[in-house]
């Protein structure tokens, strides 16, 4: 007997099994072998975890029969506990343990049985060696791979982008459905209010902004992220887009007591952006400095033009940023410890980031009392250059 018939005949039931999954179909009978040859079944029970996130990722696994969630712990901010999500279901035939097959080898999500499973797990390490030995069955493998990391990207996709679209139309339409009643409640235009269920409506309607916000926010990331902004950029003129935020912020500060200063030139030639989205970052970094200045200060905008580049200045004389907050306020969902029961969701300066980084600028902040902002104060700048040496690439989807 010639050693692949030896192997098919010590190995033929896993090799039936590794048939059964796409990555492994229509090998050869050798080259299965040899994988058969440096795999185990293994069994888990409903509610086992299979592998965890962060551990080293030893085997690449072949569901046989069952159903494995795959999880991934998502932190809110830096303060919040992590929760777990679930990013993709698998079933019997499907594949699992792709980071064992790209350094650092590292598993990237929690793999948790859903129902009695059986899978074939395939030692990572030998079949690197296996591979090396069979150059053709490691190219094949890996192109495989690859295709079904592809695939499994643009499911993500496609799911957020369905996704979006029930926040968009399913969610953020009743929202602003039922802030508009609110409104005509408060109004009394249906009738006399007491002044308790006035207190409640002010509270409902508080809510509802903020969920209509968070609603907002997360859409814009989406948007961003999908690069649609590159549509949007054509010549503009920066001191129509630096007036526009400030009469969207000018109110809010009135209604506080901040007083809101600006110093911007008339004369500044127009650059190539997205005036829409680069209004929104400075509306975004002015609400904040409105937000987190106490009645009676001051915030105030500062653009400086040179044949170089544009820079805006957002400066306020608030409660200043913490220290160990500073680095990670850009972050997604950060809220920062100064924040405490002020409304807000995290997602504003990560916005205002992309949007500056699409247009090859730059973004930061400064706080304490060296920042000449005043107090201990913030200070946000934003520079853009009228020349970017090359715009960043379009993506793809
Ligand atoms: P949000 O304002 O909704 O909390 P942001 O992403 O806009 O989220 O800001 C993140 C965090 O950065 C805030 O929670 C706050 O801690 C801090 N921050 C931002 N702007 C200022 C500012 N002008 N003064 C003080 N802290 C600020």
């Amino acid at each position: 007997m010639t050693d692949a018939a030896t192997a098919g005949k010590r190995f033929g039931g896993t090799i039936d099994l590794l048939r059964r999954s796409e990555t492994f179909a229509g090998l050869s009978d050798d080259d299965l072998a040899a994988v058969a040859a440096i795999s185990r079944e293994c069994e888990a029970q409903p509610g086992a975890i299979v592998f965890q996130e962060g551990e080293p990722a030893g085997s690449l696994c072949v569901l046989i029969e069952g159903r494995i969630a795959l999880e991934r712990a998502i932190v809110l901010g830096r303060k919040s506990g992590a929760r777990r999500a679930t990013v993709e279901t698998f079933n019997a035939g499907d594949v699992f343990g792709l980071s064992a097959t790209v350094p650092p080898y590292v598993m990237t999500a929690t793999g948790v049985c859903l129902e009695r499973s059986v899978y074939l797990a395939i030692d990572a390490a030998t079949l690197r060696q296996v591979t090396e030995e069979r150059p053709a069955l490691g190219r094949e493998l890996m192109s495989r791979v690859a295709r079904l990391t592809l695939a499994r990207l643009n499911n993500t996709t496609h799911r957020l982008t369905y996704l979006l679209s029930i926040a968009s139309h399913d969610l953020k339409a009743p929202l602003a459905a039922v802030e508009s009643y609110l409104q005509v409640m408060l109004g009394g235009y249906v009738g006399p209010v007491s002044e308790r269920q006035h207190q409640m409506l002010v509270r409902c309607s508080e809510r509802v902004t903020e969920a209509l916000d968070l609603v907002s926010n997360f859409l814009d990331m989406s948007r961003l992220e999908t690069g649609q902004m590159y549509n949007e950029m054509e010549v503009v003129s920066i001191t129509n887009v630096v007036r526009r935020a400030l009469d969207v912020a000018r109110p809010t500060a009135q209604d506080k007591g901040v007083q809101l200063e600006s110093d911007c030139p008339n004369d500044v030639p127009g650059i190539h952006a997205a005036a829409l989205r680069l209004q929104q970052a400075l509306v975004n970094l002015l609400s904040n400095a409105i937000k987190f200045t106490p009645a009676g200060g001051r915030v105030s905008l500062r653009l400086e033009d040179s044949a170089e580049q544009i820079l805006i200045e957002i400066a306020d004389t608030g409660i200043g940023i913490p220290a160990e907050d500073l680095p990670y306020i850009f972050d997604d969902f950060y809220r920062g410890g100064n924040a405490g029961e002020a409304a807000g969701t995290g997602l504003g300066l990560p916005v205002a980031k992309r949007i500056v980084l699409a247009h090859g600028g730059r973004i930061w902040a400064e706080s304490g009392p060296d920042t000449g902002a005043g107090g201990s104060g913030s200070r946000f700048v934003i520079t853009l250059p009228r020349r970017p040496a090359h715009w960043p690439s379009k993506p793809s989807c």
